[in-house]
C-alpha cells in the first residue's frame, strides 16, 4: 500500500472546489479577488508571490501584488492596508510576514478585518479558532494539513495526536483543528522532557519544528500516521522536512513527504480562502 500522502493530489481537488465555486461567483457579476501585500523584497516572499499568484490564477481567483517599500512607516502602512478593508473589490487580505522590524505587528493585526483576513493575522480569527466558529479563518498551513487527513479520510476522533510546534502559524492553530475533530492532544516544544516518550504515544503526529530530519523512527509507535509540516533549505538548496522521511517508512502507516506534502497544499487552501470571504461579504447574492 502506497504509504506517502500525496499533497499534490489534495491542493487538486480544492482548486478543483475554488475554481468551480469561483465561476458561479463570477457569473453573478462578483469577481473574487486576493490582495498580496509585501514589504520590501525578500527573496523568499517573492517565491510564495509567485506560487500564490499561479495557485489563484488556476482557481480563477484575481490577484494583486501591493508591493511597499521596505522603509515604510507605521502609520502608512496601516493607511494602505485600511485602503484595502475599505475596498468594495478586495475580498481577501495577506499580508506576507515577517514584516521589517522598525513596523509594529501588534498593532498592524487588528488592522486587516476579521471578513478579509485570509491567513489568520487577526486576533479575531484566532478567537473563533478556538471557539470553533467557522466563520474564522485558520491559518493556511495548519488548515492545510488538516485538508490532507481529511481528503486521505483519517479519522480524527478519539486518535491520540501529538503536534511539535506552538507556533501562532503552525502548532497552536493545528492542535486546536485536531481537538475540534476529537483527537486527544498534546502539545511539544523545546522544553518538552522525554520528547520520543511523548511522540511514541501518537497516533497522529505533526512535526511543525524548523529542524531539518530531526524525527527518526525512535520517535515513533508502529502504525503512526506522520504529518511533516518542515520546510528546510539547506546550503545546497535542497528541501527538507522535520522529518527523516526515508528512516520512517517502514515503521509508519502513512506519512506526508517534502517535498510534494502539506506546502503543496498551503496555497490552494488560501484560494478556498479567498473564495469563503467572498461568498461571505456577499451573502445576500448566493
Ligand atoms: P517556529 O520556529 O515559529 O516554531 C517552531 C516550534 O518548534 C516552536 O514551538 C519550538 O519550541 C519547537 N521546537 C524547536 N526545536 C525543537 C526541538 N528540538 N524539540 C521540540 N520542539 C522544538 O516555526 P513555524 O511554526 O513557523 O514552522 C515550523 C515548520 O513548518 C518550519 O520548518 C517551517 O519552515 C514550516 N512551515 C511550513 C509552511 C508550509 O507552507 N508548509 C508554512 C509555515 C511554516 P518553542 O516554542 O519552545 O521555541
Amino acid at each position: 500500500m502506497e504509504k506517502l500522502l500525496n499533497g499534490k493530489f489534495v491542493a487538486s481537488s480544492i482548486i478543483r472546489d475554488a475554481k468551480n465555486e469561483a465561476g458561479k461567483l463570477r457569473r453573478d457579476g462578483i469577481i473574487p479577488k486576493l490582495k498580496i501585500v509585501r514589504v520590501g523584497e525578500r527573496k523568499d516572499s517573492i517565491a510564495y508571490e509567485n506560487a500564490i499568484i499561479k495557485r489563484m490564477d488556476e482557481a480563477n481567483i484575481e490577484t494583486e501584488v501591493l508591493a511597499l517599500p521596505e522603509d515604510i512607516d507605521q502609520s502608512n502602512l496601516i493607511k494602505q492596508l485600511k485602503k484595502l478593508v475599505d475596498s468594495s473589490s478586495v475580498h481577501g487580505i495577506m499580508l506576507f510576514r515577517p514584516l521589517p522590524k522598525h513596523i509594529d505587528e501588534n498593532e498592524i493585526k487588528f488592522v486587516i478585518s476579521p471578513e478579509k483576513d485570509v491567513d489568520c493575522i487577526n486576533p479575531v480569527n484566532v478567537a473563533k479558532l478556538v471557539e470553533g466558529d467557522e466563520t474564522g479563518f485558520p491559518p493556511c498551513t495548519a488548515m492545510a494539513a488538516l485538508e490532507v487527513l481529511k481528503y486521505y479520510k483519517i479519522e480524527l476522533e478519539g486518535k491520540e495526536a501529538v503536534v511539535i510546534g506552538r507556533s501562532m502559524v503552525v502548532g497552536k492553530p493545528l492542535s486546536m483543528l485536531l481537538l475540534r475533530g476529537n483527537s486527544t492532544v498534546t502539545v511539544c516544544h523545546s522544553k518538552t522532557k522525554n520528547l520520543s516518550k511523548v511522540t511514541k504515544r501518537a497516533d497522529i503526529l505533526v512535526a511543525a519544528i524548523g529542524q531539518p530530519q530531526m524525527i527518526k523512527k525512535e520517535y515513533l509507535k508502529d502504525g503512526a500516521i506522520v504529518i511533516d509540516v518542515g520546510i528546510n533549505v539547506d546550503s545546497s538548496g535542497k528541501i527538507t522536512g522535520d522529518v527523516d522521511t526515508q528512516d520512517c517508512l517502514d515503521k509508519v502507516q502513512f506519512i506526508t513527504p517534502v517535498p510534494s506534502g502539506v506546502g503543496s497544499v498551503t496555497t490552494a487552501v488560501l484560494a478556498k480562502h479567498v473564495i469563503k470571504a467572498c461568498k461571505l461579504v456577499n451573502r445576500t447574492v448566493r
